[in-house]
């Protein structure tokens, strides 16, 4: 590359690719946001996409895998995670944020999974075979952790779950909002009340 902006690229303004939605950090909305300049390039595939707000002009960077800068990252961390729980439950507000929800989903299946093994069930069975997601469930549901009462949430969970392994583009973000904010909920409870309990 001869000059450091060759690959670089300006829109017009009604090139349709130019637009993509996103949520923006500043005004908090799901806005159209205008490409100011881009790699010459499809929407999604390797790079960097400068872009700007079209309700508050404010300016965001999106580099490839991740995600747009600033993000609105939803959901807050627990305290009282291991190491392993924290990186994979940031995942999945980092999936919500770069709108990726199924793949969020199926991060917080991989959570409740973890969490029952957290909760006494053996990380592997009689056969040598990870337990089952519905084992997970009722290892919870068992111990208490899942009561009857969300037990509601948690079969739509399995549901949107099993619509996420077999059907690709199923999941919309109110289905992936519902399922993290559950998710959260049972961290606070496995992970954050023994942690506060023990620290106060
Ligand atoms: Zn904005």
């Amino acid at each position: 590359m001869a000059n450091v902006s060759d690959d670089l690229m300006m829109h017009k303004d009604n090139d349709p690719n130019a637009f993509g939605m996103f949520e923006c950090f500043f005004c908090a909305a799901s806005t159209q946001m205008f490409a100011v300049r881009m790699v010459d390039q499809d929407w999604g595939s390797p790079g960097v996409v400068w872009l700007r707000c079209m309700s508050c002009r404010r300016g965001f960077v999106l580099n490839d895998l991740y995600g747009l800068a600033p993000s609105t990252t939803p959901l807050d961390v627990p305290q009282g995670l291991d190491a392993d729980t924290e990186s994979t439950w940031n995942e999945v507000r980092s999936c919500l944020s770069a709108r990726a929800f199924t793949a969020s989903v199926m991060m917080c299946r991989k959570l409740l999974m973890h969490m029952a093994v957290e909760e006494g069930l053996p990380a592997k069975n009689e056969k040598d075979f990870a337990p089952t997601f519905v084992q997970c469930i009722d290892h919870l549901q068992a111990e208490g952790v899942i009561t009857k009462r969300n037990r509601k949430w948690v079969d739509r969970i399995k549901d949107i779950g099993n619509e996420a392994n077999h059907d690709l583009a199923s999941i919309d973000k109110d289905q992936a909002t519902t399922v993290a904010t559950f998710t959260r909920q049972l961290l606070h409870e496995v992970y954050e009340l023994p942690f506060l309990e023990a620290n106060t």
